[in-house]
């Protein structure tokens, strides 16, 4: 019996591949174990959107080579994408793939011993099929991420993702309804859609879009309770997309829209494409057709060109958006990116005073949206029990993580009745 381990770094769309990849493995026999267990065969799912990726990538594979020097050790990924000479460079790697042909894995591990073939990077920028690995991303969650396309064609002047992933590369309608109904039949509830720009599904197909594909996922999927948009850029939410979420309740209740900076000159410098009137003008014209709709946001702190003026100019603007939730980054210039080229970087403890501003800000903003649904009921899916807390909790359509008094089943959803939202959201649950 071989084993197998996978350390997972990054983002959502990582997680579902890392899901699929072990999936593949099992297929093969394999067993998968703990990765701070000894296995036969050790696969990093690296990440290189900050340094900080970089780094973490780095420590996972030095941990694998230590804990098992016979194993075979596999990088593939987004860092290994960007930088395999200097992945290539680590002690004890075997296998190098980066954002393509991982379907490959398997494979290639089997074969390792006679073949010794290392590395495979594609020009990501000369891909234009979505590669299909043909597993479905099954989880303990009760959740399940849905992954419906790759690449982004945006170029914002501080991201490496495009360099990683390549252009966008939208996966087949009928791919991704299978996958969904296959999750349904296996006991999920919630389906999150991912990919690296999400609402950007369809832009390299005809006659089809990001609507057209919601509507197909409702029609086709019946019995799935729940679809949720993982993030969705602000220039890709449409009239329609908006009339599609208000007629269907089963689409969750949250939009998650990055807005990066809150000062034209700013997002100017990052090529974000939309202006802050541009932004508000949007997320105003949601509330009229949603309201009470959970709007979250990510926000980076410190960008090369953020003087204090814009830097005030952007606190005003968040307290106009009122978001439900904020991510907030400090900035890290990204080897590679146009962004790390450019001068007036803010220095680490100005960014620091900021990120701790801003974050302030955000706090007293989610709070005042946990008010709102204070007495108010909201249907909950429970997702695991809190040993802290003594308590399940689930999330809530406009992602309220809610704890529950009563004692409830996992993967169910309850209507719940919030009481208290002090510390924790917690209600009980309505008969
Ligand atoms: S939209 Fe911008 S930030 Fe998002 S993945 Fe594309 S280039 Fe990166």
């Amino acid at each position: 019996m071989r084993t197998f381990a996978i350390q997972n770094l990054g983002c959502k769309v990582n997680g579902y591949e890392s899901n699929v990849i072990a999936r593949m493995f099992e297929a093969d026999n394999y067993v998968q174990v703990d990765y701070h267990h000894k296995a036969d065969v050790y696969i990093i799912n690296t990440c290189t959107v900050t340094n900080m990726g970089d780094a973490k990538s780095r420590k996972a594979i030095r941990q694998a080579v230590k804990r098992n020097k016979e194993a075979i050790i596999v990088a593939f990924g987004c860092y290994a994408q960007v930088s395999p000479d200097e992945v290539a460079g680590i002690d004890g790697v075997d296998i190098i793939i980066g954002t393509n042909q991982r379907h490959l894995l398997v494979d290639m591990v089997n074969n390792y011993d006679h073949s010794k073939q290392k590395i495979v990077i594609d020009d990501i920028m000369k891909v234009s099929e979505f590669e299909e690995f043909g597993f479905e991303s099954y989880t303990k969650n009760t959740r399940a991420f849905l992954k419906i396309q790759e690449g982004c064609n945006n170029f914002c002047t501080y991201c490496i993702i495009p360099y990683a992933r390549g252009l966008m590369r939208s996966r087949s309608q009928k791919s991704i309804i299978n996958e969904a109904q296959k999750l349904v039949e296996a006991g999920y509830y919630e389906i999150v859609l991912t990919g690296i720009h999400t609402g950007g599904y369809g832009i390299d197909l005809e006659d089809y879009n990001f609507d057209d594909l919601l509507i197909d996922i409702l029609n086709q999927v019946p019995n799935l309770q729940r679809l949720r948009i993982s993030s969705i850029e602000i220039n890709q939410i449409t009239d329609r997309t908006l009339r599609i979420i208000k007629d269907n309740p089963r689409i969750a209740r949250h939009l998650h829209i990055p807005l990066q900076a809150g000062s034209n000159e700013v997002l100017r410098v990052m090529k974000r494409h939309y202006t802050k009137e541009d932004y508000l003008v949007k997320i105003n014209e949601i509330r009229k057709v949603l309201p009470q709709i959970a709007i979250s946001t990510d926000l980076i702190i410190g960008f090369c060109n953020e003087t204090d003026e814009y830097f005030q100019e952007a606190m005003t603007f968040i307290k106009e958006c009122q978001f439900s939730d904020m991510h907030i980054f400090p900035y890290s210039p990204r080897k590679g990116t146009p962004a790390a080229q450019m001068r007036n970087m803010v220095s680490d403890s100005t960014k620091k005073e900021r990120v701790k501003e801003a974050m302030m800000i955000a706090e007293a903003m989610k709070c005042a949206y946990h008010h709102q649904f204070f007495n108010k009921e909201v249907r909950v899916l429970v997702e695991d029990y809190d040993i802290i807390t003594k308590m399940y909790y689930g999330h809530s359509s406009n992602y309220l993580k809610v704890f529950i008094k009563d004692k409830v089943n996992i993967n169910e959803f309850y209507q719940v009745l919030i009481d208290d939202i002090n510390n924790n959201i917690t209600g009980i649950i309505i008969k």
